[in-house]
């Protein structure tokens, strides 16, 4: 990006009432047949509308065509069965009902190629896709196959290299993996979840991200952010590794967060995608408490390398809420930009 402090969104955008219940996540599709594919297109094309007109710099679909991050990628892959559920613990943190592996898993066709396709037709703009991490996949699944974590994220890991080549063959600008499980399991992302993210860009030429959170702002997410004390120093356990890994870009919380600034300095000449807006409550940050994030957020992080962003996906919140917030981001960018550009 040529432009200073290039914004963007961390993941998910609401879905339009007439599409899916609001504010509700794996929220049902109210459509069927030809006219939810309609309507998933008119609704990605809506929701590039309101980035545009919010003056967002770095677009995406908002995931306007999926149910849910994780969940809609594994719908289209081999040896997942969907009928065969079994409830787990998703980041020891909340129950849910979760497929089975039964056999082999394998894609059997590309998932999100159609709908980038068309996103990348509608715009000029740098664009970016996010698709799951192969750790937070194995998290949110039952495996009664490979029996282990780590076999099971290395084959993840192979699929969802074809997808992002995939990606960037029909013009993404940025690949993003979700990976919020990276700020649970330390230890073994230490171990092999790094490595099978590496595995994941592998061969990639266009930029990637990995995007590590504290959760949607739903209510397991919060009341787990309560136990976690008044210093939130996961990502401290993590970024040293990351530094030295081969992933451009590192996305992550910070607005009203408990995560100290200064763990910034861990991942040093890495481009980070700043959080400066809070996904977990309604209330719409003003420019200034943006900018204000930004200015702390420049001590740590280079400015040509700053990317204001949001702290996760906006999918649980009203759709005015999200664009208020995303007009906030955009206002608060620009002030800070000023600044830069007056020194
Ligand atoms: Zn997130």
């Amino acid at each position: 990006m040529k432009k200073l402090l290039p914004t963007s969104t961390a993941g998910s955008l609401p879905k339009p009432s007439w599409l899916a219940q609001p504010e509700t996540l794996w929220s049902p599709w109210k459509l069927q047949g030809q006219e939810l594919i309609d309507g998933k297109q008119d609704a990605l094309r809506l929701c590039l509308d309101d980035q545009q007109q919010a003056g967002i710099d770095i677009v995406s679909d908002g995931e306007q065509t999926r149910q849910h991050f994780v969940t809609t990628f594994i719908e289209h892959l081999n040896g997942v069965d969907f009928e065969n559920r079994e409830i787990v613990k998703i980041r020891n943190r909340y129950e849910a009902s979760v497929p089975t592996v039964v056999g082999p898993v394998s894609r059997q066709k590309s998932v999100f190629v159609e709908d980038a396709r068309l996103l990348r037709q509608q715009t000029t703009q740098p664009i970016k896709w996010a698709l799951p991490g192969p750790m937070t996949m194995i998290d949110t699944l039952y495996d009664n196959h490979y029996k282990s974590r780590e076999k099971l994220a290395w084959e993840f890991a192979k699929i969802l290299n074809e997808e992002a080549k995939e990606l960037e063959a029909v013009g993404v600008d940025i690949i993003q993996f979700d990976e919020p499980a990276f700020n649970v399991f330390f230890d073994e992302v230490n171990d092999w979840g790094i490595a099978t993210l590496e595995r994941a860009i592998e061969g990639l030429k266009c930029e990637t991200a990995v995007h590590i959170c504290y959760g949607y702002g739903i209510k397991a997410n919060t009341d787990w952010k309560k136990t976690l004390g008044t210093e939130w120093r996961q990502y401290e356990e993590i970024f040293p590794k990351l530094q030295k890994s081969n992933i451009d870009i590192i996305s992550l919380e910070c607005q009203n967060s408990h995560v100290p600034m200064e763990l910034m300095e861990l991942i040093r000449g890495k481009k980070v995608m700043v959080g400066a807006i809070d996904v977990a409550t309604n209330a719409i940050e003003t420019p200034e408490e943006v900018a204000a994030t930004l200015r702390k957020a420049l001590q740590f992080v280079d400015a040509d390398k700053l990317y204001p962003c949001t702290n996760c996906g906006m999918i649980p919140l009203p759709r005015g809420v999200a664009k208020g917030k995303l007009d906030a981001l955009s206002a608060g960018a620009e002030i800070v930009r000023k600044e830069l550009l007056a020194k």
